[in-house]
Order: C-alpha cells, then sequence, then structure tokens
C-alpha cells in the first residue's frame, strides 16, 4: 500500500500559491484567525495554521477572546474584524460557545473573507457547483490530495463514512463536479460494510478512532482518512485502522501526516485568493 503523504501535496500548493502571489504589491496578505477560550482542538489547529501562513511567506494574526464573552461583546469584535480593510480573510474556530448565536456569525461574515465556507452564500456556491465561493478547506483538501496523486475521479465510486456540514456534505458536491459517483453514509446507513468495500474510493470521515478496518475495504481501493482521534493509548490516529488495509488498499492517507497538513495548506491558497479577488 502507497502512503499518500499530506507533506507533497502541501508543497504542491506552496508553488501554486507563490505563483499567484508573484507581482502581488504591498504586504502579503493577512489571515485573522478568531478563537473564543483556550480548548486544545482549537489552539493545536491555531498552531498548524499559524506555521503554515508563515511558511507559505503570509500573515497571520490570532485575535481572542475570554469564554465567557457575551454574543452582543463577541458580535461587535468580530465585527471590527470583518470590516477591517487589512484583513484579507478570516478562520473562525469552531464550535464557539453557546451563548453567542453561531447562526448570527455564518451570516455576518463577509463571503469574500469567509476562508472556511461557512456562510450561506459560500455553502450554496459549493452546493451550486459555482467555483467563486469557498468551500470548507478540509473538504477540498481531500480532493486536493486525490488530484496531486494523479487519482482518477471521474466515473469512480465514492463512499464517504460521514455526513456533517464541514466535511462530509461539502465533499459529496466537490467530488460529484468532478463527475464521481458518490454515495454518503451515516451512523443510519444499513449495510456501511458492504457500501463501504463497494467503493473504489473510501473517505472517511466520522470521527470514530480506527473504526474502518479491512473488512470495510475493497481490493485495490483509495482510502482518505480525515478523521483526527486519540487512541487507547493517548495517540493521534485516524478513522480508518491503517495498520490492517495494508494488503488490501492500493493507497491511503496516513493520520497524522495526511489530510491535515493539505487542509492549512488550502486555507492558505483561499487567503491569498480573497486577497486577489479584493484587488479586482
Ligand atoms: P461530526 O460533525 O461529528 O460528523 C461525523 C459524521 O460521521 C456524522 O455524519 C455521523 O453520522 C457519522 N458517523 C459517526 N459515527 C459513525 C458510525 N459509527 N457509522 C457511520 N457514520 C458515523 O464530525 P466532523 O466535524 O465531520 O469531523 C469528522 C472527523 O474529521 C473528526 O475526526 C474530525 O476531528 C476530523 N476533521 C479533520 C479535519 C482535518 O483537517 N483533517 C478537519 C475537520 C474535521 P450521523 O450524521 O448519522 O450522526
Amino acid at each position: 500500500m502507497e502512503s499518500l503523504k499530506g507533506a507533497a501535496v502541501s508543497a504542491a500548493i506552496k508553488a501554486q500559491v507563490e505563483e499567484m502571489l508573484a507581482g502581488f504589491e504591498g504586504p502579503a496578505p493577512k489571515l485573522a484567525i478568531v478563537r473564543v477560550g483556550e480548548r486544545p482542538d482549537d489552539l493545536s489547529y491555531e498552531r498548524g495554521a499559524v506555521k503554515k501562513m508563515e511558511s507559505f511567506g503570509l500573515r497571520v494574526q490570532s485575535y481572542v477572546f475570554p469564554e465567557d464573552i457575551g454574543d452582543a461583546a463577541f458580535k461587535e469584535a468580530f465585527s471590527a474584524i470583518n470590516d477591517d480593510e487589512e484583513v484579507a480573510g478570516i478562520l473562525l474556530l469552531r464550535p464557539l460557545p453557546k451563548q453567542i448565536c453561531e447562526k448570527d456569525i455564518e451570516t455576518m461574515i463577509h463571503p469574500e473573507k469567509d476562508l472556511d465556507g461557512i456562510s450561506p452564500v459560500n455553502i450554496a456556491k459549493v452546493f451550486a457547483g459555482d467555483k467563486t465561493g469557498f468551500a470548507p478547506c478540509t473538504a477540498e483538501a481531500v480532493v486536493e490530495v486525490l488530484k496531486a496523486y494523479d487519482i482518477p475521479i471521474t466515473g469512480k465510486r465514492v463512499s464517504i463514512v460521514g455526513r456533517s456540514m464541514v466535511v462530509g456534505r461539502p465533499l459529496s458536491m466537490l467530488l460529484l463536479g468532478e463527475n464521481a459517483t458518490v454515495t454518503i453514509c451515516h451512523t443510519r446507513t444499513a449495510d456501511l460494510k458492504g457500501t463501504c468495500r463497494h467503493a473504489e474510493i473510501l473517505v472517511a470521515a466520522a470521527g470514530r478512532a480506527k473504526m474502518l478496518d479491512a473488512e470495510y475495504v475493497g481490493k485495490d481501493a483509495v482510502v482518505i482518512d480525515v478523521g483526527i482521534n486519540v487512541d487507547e493509548n493517548g495517540k493521534l490516529c485516524g478513522d480508518v485502522d491503517f495498520a490492517s488495509i495494508e494488503e488490501t488498499a492500493a493507497m491511503a492517507t496516513p493520520v497524522p501526516g495526511g489530510v491535515g497538513a493539505v487542509t492549512t495548506a488550502v486555507l492558505a491558497k483561499h487567503l491569498v485568493q480573497a486577497a486577489l479577488r479584493s484587488r479586482g
């Protein structure tokens, strides 16, 4: 089985970003990361994103708010960041604490600065196949991995385990746009094993440590593991039991070192696209 490394895909995206930035005058595009509280998941994603922006030569600033900030105060602060002309794009770390109405923020964020596709405008564009919108970075990262490794998508049977608005649903639309035949699985799927095993490309985005073993994987399938979990020994792992599919799958993304590294590269690409678009 070939391991599909995220670092190689990220390097290819970096080259694209550098090309897009050739001739870009003035300070590099700036990303605003908006975080409320100190959730370890958020801190880890933020660290990765900051590192990636810096390595791509882009500017990044974190805006951090206390866990107990009120709805009105957060909206006022968010609005100022949203309207700041120096900020080319925004990454809002979610979920927000319960007292803040997340739906309102999704509507408030300027669609052209909404790099992770949370605004209804961008969601509608992704579902309509309109490429001027920003898709959620993780969903797009899956497509980037397949393309970077020249894995054919057209006409392929793809099963996606997970139907969230962050991964499963937008990804199904992106892959449909690439002419795949897509099946979306979830907790009520009657024959999950059979549906997964039938797939030529299997995407795992369930958030369940090592739940998909060789019995779920068809011979010579390509497996993309989006899951980020912690196993029984406290180690980072995906939704796929990587060791068990060694003899069955043709290729698979590892965790860590797979889709995660590509997600922040896609974020950087979106930032540059946003900056270029704002300059017409
Ligand atoms: P989520 O909102 O919890 O959604 C999980 C989805 O998986 C749901 O649709 C759920 O079905 C389905 N599911 C859960 N257990 C299942 C089972 N036993 N059988 C079949 N379907 C099952 O999670 P998410 O936000 O989409 O994230 C999914 C995973 O990706 C997590 O591990 C997360 O950490 C990771 N992630 C990674 C990145 C990255 O950059 N690599 C970015 C975002 C998320 P129901 O709808 O029926 O409940």
